[in-house]
């Protein structure tokens, strides 16, 4: 049943976004605690508007155990607009590294395994995320790990769709977003996911963003360079080769060679070892 606006009271705020706040709310009559994503009216940049408006509509049609769920929308009289989701209690992953430190390469695969079902879901209904990244990757109960954020997703109405128009965080852009003539040979705008996916997973397992050192201030334009003409980052050499064939799956430059969503869910580092079962 509909949770009405008037029968949540907040406890706390979460965090903030560019253009909203997100609190830790209650719903009175069952205690259950969510989370209420609100854009105030006030907000001018109808950019904002706009794309949570967007986020509306995609954890609408959107119903999987690795997106977070949406429980209700308000729109105000005043025009205030907020989102009801559910609670991650462990936050993002990237409050998550920098309170637990780097990910192991098990942790790693169960990450990459919840989220690569998310995004097989998402490709298949058509949708592209389009901005991946720690932060926008929350987590619940211990390890359970869902995507979250769709102020820049883009749903495909045709199948091929020119969308690389600048939007998401820069840093986890892929060659091919920045230069299609180069990397993206026979274009195909849900690569672009799989990349960052990579480069998340890179950088909770290094704990710095691969493509800077560690305490480098990124800067867009030695990013851009960086990601264009320099060589996809990669693993070091300690790590299993299991795990360095799966990121250089995820980081082919050239986006028709980067390995779909659902070719990764059966890659050697997702498949568990029988032996490890107990
Ligand atoms: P960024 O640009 O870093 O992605 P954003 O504008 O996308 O920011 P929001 O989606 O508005 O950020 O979320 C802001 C913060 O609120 C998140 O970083 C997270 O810590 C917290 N948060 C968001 N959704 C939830 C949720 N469902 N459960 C718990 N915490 C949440
Ligand atoms: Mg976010």
């Amino acid at each position: 049943s509909a949770i009405s606006s008037s029968d949540i009271e907040k406890l706390q705020v979460l965090g903030h976004g560019n253009g909203g706040t997100v609190y830790k709310v209650r719903h009175k009559k069952t205690s259950q605690v969510y989370a209420l994503k609100v854009v105030h009216a006030d907000t001018d940049d109808s950019l904002v508007r706009r794309q949570v408006f967007r986020e509306m509509d995609i954890l609408r049609r959107t119903d999987s155990p690795y997106i977070v769920k949406c429980h209700g929308i308000y729109e105000k009289a005043s025009g205030d607009i907020a989102i009801l989701m559910e609670y991650m209690d462990l936050g993002t992953l990237d409050t998550l590294l920098q309170k637990q430190g780097t990910f192991s390469e098990a942790k790693l695969a169960h990450v990459a395994r919840q989220v690569l079902n998310g995004l097989n879901y998402l490709h298949n209904h058509k949708i592209i995320h389009r901005d991946i990244k720690p932060s926008n990757l929350l987590v619940k109960n211990g390890m359970e790990v869902k995507i979250a954020d769709f102020g820049v997703s883009k749903i495909m109405y045709r199948t091929l769709d020119a969308c690389n128009s600048y939007v998401g965080t820069c840093a986890y852009m892929s060659p091919e977003r920045f230069d299609p003539d180069t990397y993206g040979g026979n274009y195909n705008g849900y690569a672009a996911d799989i990349w960052s996916l990579g480069l998340t997973l890179l950088e909770l397992y290094l704990g710095y963003f691969p493509f800077l050192t560690p305490g480098q201030r990124p800067d867009w334009a030695t990013l851009m360079c960086a990601i264009c003409f320099g060589d996809p980052p990669s693993l070091p050499e300690n790590a299993s080769e299991k795990f360095q064939s799966f990121i250089e799956c995820c980081l082919q430059k050239e986006s028709s060679k980067r390995w779909t969503a659902e070719q990764l869910l059966s890659h050697p580092f997702l498949c568990k070892d029988p032996r490890s079962e107990k």
